[in-house]
């Protein structure tokens, strides 16, 4: 137990309600190297990704006949964490790297590019929590970047139970010391869940509004990927 307050009138540490995200910021384009680039932030957590392709397969092999193959490669920089992050792959960013790759899937028409590799880097550049929801969320952006065709945008938020409240977008105090943490991702138009997990233990009513919370969440990060990404082509048409 801890005897930090994380509740006040109503209020949690940083001033938040209990269902309020923190600042938002996205941007479209951020990267002049890669094929498509996104920016996503969750106040203390920033994400960029950076996308390749549709492109050939290296190594030949993982070749599919039938459609594209998609890899998402999830990082933490070194400097993105309070103790320093010892660099290259561990089992938690392969892991994240394995569940964004199948969260970001359903959205793509990869049947229309056989025979090649869709490549999506993303780096968390800083974390205070929710960093594999802002990769995902910087992710979308950067493949409609791209111009891979999708069938929409996947977005991520998350929920959890903190000193004994249900919360949305947990950070900073409240992940550390906090009891459940649920990222989900999200694809709006068909209305599907395509990533959640879980830490801790919740009795299935409070699993329930937890995770109504993390989509609602979602829903409203969908809306700051759609105008990134609509604000790029403004800038371009008024240049
Ligand atoms: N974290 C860290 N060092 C690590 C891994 C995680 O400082 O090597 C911190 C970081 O702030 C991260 C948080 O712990 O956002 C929660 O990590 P978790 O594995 O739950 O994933 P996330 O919530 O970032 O998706």
């Amino acid at each position: 137990m801890t005897d930090i307050e994380f509740f006040k009138d109503g209020k949690r540490i940083d001033g938040r309600t209990y269902d309020q995200l923190r600042p938002m910021e996205a941007k479209a384009g951020v990267l002049k190297n890669a094929d498509g680039s996104g920016y996503f932030r969750f106040g203390n957590t920033i994400a960029i990704a950076g996308v390749y392709g549709p492109r050939e397969v290296h190594p030949k092999h993982l070749e599919n006949p039938k459609e594209a193959i998609l890899r998402c490669t999830y990082s933490m920089a070194s400097f993105s964490t309070t103790e320093r992050k010892r660099p290259g792959p561990d089992r938690r960013s392969i892991e994240i790297s394995k569940v964004t790759t199948e969260a970001i899937k359903p959205v793509l028409f990869l049947e229309e590019f056989p025979r090649t590799s869709i490549d999506v880097y993303i780096e968390i550049i800083q974390a205070d929590a929710s960093t594999r929801c802002a990769g995902i969320n910087a992710a979308s952006i950067a493949l409609a970047d791209a111009g891979i065709p999708m069938r929409d945008l996947v977005a991520s938020a998350s929920a959890g139970k903190v000193a004994g409240e249900i919360v949305l977008d947990i950070a900073g105090k409240e992940d550390t010391e906090g009891e459940v943490d649920l990222p989900v991702a999200y694809y709006p138009k068909k209305n599907l869940v395509t990533l959640l997990q879980m830490d801790g233990k919740v009795s299935f009513e409070e699993f329930e509004k937890i995770f109504d919370l993390a989509v609602n969440g979602a829903k409203k990060v969908y809306e700051v990927q759609k105008k990134a990404l609509k604000d790029k082509y403004k800038e371009e048409v008024v240049e």
